[in-house]
């Protein structure tokens, strides 16, 4: 499979030196993409720039057409986006589906929504002035995403930015950028004007020099770690640039005696376990009240010890492989650092490295403390480290001992003590009996190192809207 870059509505790069593309499951090459440089991501941007002025001028509710055929395409060939992913990535191909209808709300949700992006009239102090608020497109908007959610990391700021009037480029990562391409080609049926989405792939630190250089891109969004970041933030300055940012999560779950401990351990198991415990906002570490602490590891440990590791691509896979050798060593470090400072592997503890594929077993973890690495970094794999609490004060004062602030997830069927604790953790996503909390039409985003912006709901179309004040008198 041998993909090119999409600049302008032409299909472009075939001469530039070539990426391969690994299937984690197994080491092997799916495909590659062509790197590009400076030239070429300046060639997206010209044409984003070129195709802002009319496509900026179209009615929203003809952008929705095009974002619905987008959205039409997307679920017709579901079955093909799905495998595509699980081939690059290797998340089993259930939870690929998943991904892909996941990825097309935002397209559908966004569509109805540029519909009712109002601005407002404000009640002036002379009889002969009036004030008005008007929303505008930011302009060019450059997407930088990563790939444990290699379709659904675009559409949520894809969906936006078009139904606002902007024009894109996305730069998919390294490891996935087949499933971007793919929505790509959806997009080029869907018969969107020329200029208006544009791909590049390469060199991450060439192609986001180029864009943050650029006086001509106006916002960049950007899914990915807090390091990476940080640098992008360090170079908006120069040009004042507008920034969102989804960063890295370090999510505590708290369950306390009174949570119904069926709803717990399933919460805590889907959101751990989904993706290899690779997702910003899956549980990182869960402190248990300690009358119901041992029962709760039981039933955990009992509950992932069912889950089967391997390809994706094969039937009854609920965990894959592990996206790459870093990715499989930080997590042998975090168990590694764990057990010797005294955590007990309750089931788990290994992983496997052969021809260039990982794969790490559902491990569980208890008397763990709150100095080992992984009660202070975010895993990105399948380990869930148990801590017992003694009060709902102690869990949120531990669940807000760390730089991070994406999510976090409470179990009690208390109203009051659910209610302390959604209201005393610095997150930006609180699931409260929920482990899996994410919507097209909910804000998402982090507090603290987590984030800047929200991606999702109302907040996620702001996200691409100026606020333009004119003040007229008559
Ligand atoms: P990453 O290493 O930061 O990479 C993310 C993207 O940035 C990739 O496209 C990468 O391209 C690009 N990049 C790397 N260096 C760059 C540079 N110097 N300039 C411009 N772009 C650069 O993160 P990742 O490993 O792909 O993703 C995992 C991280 O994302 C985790 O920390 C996770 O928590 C976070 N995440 C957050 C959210 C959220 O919504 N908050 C959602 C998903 C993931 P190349 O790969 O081509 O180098």
């Amino acid at each position: 499979m041998d993909k090119l870059l999409y600049i302008n509505g032409s299909w472009t790069g075939n001469d530039l030196e070539k990426i391969e593309v690994y299937n984690p499951a197994n080491g092997e090459v799916v495909g590659t993409v062509p790197s590009c440089g400076k030239d070429e991501t300046n060639a997206a941007i010209d044409a984003a720039h070129d195709a802002f002025s009319q496509w900026s001028k179209l009615t929203a509710y003809e952008r929705a057409d095009y974002l619905m055929k987008l959205y039409d395409l997307m679920m017709e060939e579901k079955d093909e986006l799905a495998e595509l992913m699980t081939l690059e990535m290797g998340k089993p191909l259930k939870e690929s589906a998943g991904e892909v209808v996941y990825a097309a709300s935002f397209i559908k949700w966004y569509a109805e929504e540029g519909k009712r992006v109002y601005g407002r009239t404000i009640p002036s102090s002379g009889q002969n002035k009036r004030m008005q608020v008007l929303k505008q497109p930011v302009g060019v908007v450059a997407a930088i995403t990563p790939w444990n959610f290699p379709a659904a990391m675009i559409t949520r700021k894809l969906g936006p930015a078009l139904a606002a009037g902007c024009t894109f480029i996305v730069k998919p990562p390294k490891e996935t950028p087949l499933t971007a391409i793919k929505l790509v080609e959806l997009a080029d049926k869907a018969g969107f004007p020329k200029g208006v989405i544009n791909l590049v792939t390469g060199a991450s630190s060439i192609i986001g020099k180029a864009i943050m250089d650029s006086e001509k891109v106006r916002k960049v969004t950007f899914t990915g770690s807090t390091e990476i970041g940080k640098k992008l933030i360090e170079q908006s300055a120069a040009t004042v640039k507008n920034v969102s940012m989804e960063l890295g999560g370090h999510a505590p779950a708290i369950v306390l005696d009174d949570a119904d401990l069926k709803k717990a351990v399933a919460g805590v198991v889907a959101s751990k376990f989904r993706n290899a415990g690779q997702t910003c906002i899956c549980i990182n570490r869960v402190y248990v009240q300690e009358n119901v602490y041992d029962e709760f590891v039981e039933l955990v440990a009992a509950e992932a010890k069912k889950l089967k590791v391997g390809n994706g691509l094969e039937e009854g896979t609920d965990i894959g492989p592990i996206i790459n050798k870093d990715g499989f060593e930080k997590i042998a470090e975090h168990v590694e650092n764990a057990v010797s400072n005294g955590a007990e592997c309750v089931i788990g503890g290994k992983g496997t490295a052969e021809n260039g594929a990982y794969y790490y077993e559902p491990t569980v973890l208890k008397n763990v403390n709150q100095d080992m690495l992984i009660m202070n970094e975010e895993t990105f794999g399948p380990v869930i480290p148990i801590h017992k609490i003694t009060s709902i004060e102690e869990g949120i004062q531990l669940g807000n001992k760390s730089p991070f602030g994406l999510a976090a997830y409470v179990y009690t069927e208390s109203l009051s003590k659910g209610t302390q604790v959604v209201e005393g953790l610095d997150y930006g996503i609180i699931g409260w009996n929920d482990g899996v909390p994410s919507a097209a039409q909910a804000p998402f985003g982090g507090m603290k190192e987590s984030g800047l912006g929200r991606e999702g709901g109302i907040e996620g179309m702001e996200a691409y809207l100026e606020t333009k004040y004119v003040s007229y008198v008559l």
